[in-house]
């Protein structure tokens, strides 16, 4: 059966659902707005995010199909949205996670998330199976303590859930770290890949990412240039608390108009710029 045909038929099953080979064992499966990775190898599966029981379950269908036996489950955080629901994959696979996200599924306590049996302290993990090459990279303090990103050398090809949403703002109220998303994304650019797999959106190629990571920087500057326009030079000082209420307001319009002719055209530019810019105001009041 064609991929096509396939895929058709699997979005009558799953609504919402569909898979997309990116070649050589490697397949995207996006169920809704989520999106996540499987690599078949001649030495078994590797899973990532396993999103949830729903997903789980038709991931585990069509992995059936292939015949190769489950070996690993890749959580790249510990946030339910992306990692619960293993137990539907099936087999018996390794749950491999950052130390730090299976404490954090541990406090968290989530009954359908499947606790980690094996994890890994070192910032740069590297897993080798069938001929593959898996480096597993912690972004510390962008998404959560132990964010974890998945970098295929061999294929020039990155996944990162919860760090970029191509094309569009971040959703309000994500918790995010302005500088530590910056942090992590200039730790990324500096990855030979070619090809991005966001755990939400599209796949894309790398210049997105470093468009992204330019609003980051193109939103920094106007903020602090409009402050310094009205000699709101330090956020912290006492004369710019005194004088920043009445100016605060202006300021964060006079950024919104700026940014407006080079990202206006991103998909929820208009819902979502005036969060972002109070995210990127934080990060300058608190330094982080
Ligand atoms: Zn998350």
């Amino acid at each position: 059966m064609s991929g096509k045909i396939r895929d058709a038929l699997q979005s009558t099953v799953v609504p919402g659902a569909d898979t997309q080979e990116l070649g050589n064992g490697l397949t995207s499966y996006r169920w809704l707005s989520y999106r996540t990775l499987w690599l078949t190898t001649s030495e078994g599966v590797v899973v990532f995010d396993p999103l949830n029981r729903a997903a789980s379950a038709d991931i585990a269908a069509h992995l059936k199909e292939g015949g190769q036996p489950l070996r690993y489950v890749i959580y790249s955080h510990g946030h339910r949205d992306h990692v619960s629901g293993a137990d539907a994959l099936g087999g018996h696979p390794i749950v491999l996670a950052h130390r730090r996200t299976a404490e954090d599924i541990r406090v968290r306590g989530y009954s359908d998330v499947v606790a980690p049996t094996e994890t890994f302290d070192e910032d740069e993990h590297v897993l080798e199976i069938g001929g593959e090459e898996i480096r597993l990279i912690r972004l510390a303090g962008a998404h959560t303590d132990a964010l974890v990103a998945s970098y295929f050398p061999r294929r020039r090809l990155l996944y990162a859930v919860d760090l970029v949403w191509p094309g569009q703002l971040p959703p309000p109220g994500a918790p995010l770290s302005y500088s530590g998303v910056e942090r992590a994304l200039d730790r990324l650019l500096q990855l030979d890949f070619d090809t991005f797999v966001p755990g939400h959106g599209a796949i894309v190629k790398r210049q997105e990412v470093i468009r992204y990571r330019t609003f980051l920087s193109d939103l920094r500057k106007e903020f602090v240039a409009a402050l310094q326009r009205r000699g709101l030079n330090d956020l912290h000082s006492a004369s710019t608390f005194l004088a920043a209420p009445e100016q605060l307001g202006s300021v964060f319009f006079e950024v919104i108009d700026a940014l407006k002719p080079t990202y206006g055209d991103w998909e929820n530019y208009d819902a979502a710029i005036l969060p972002t810019v109070q995210w990127c105001f934080w990060s300058v009041l608190t330094g982080d």
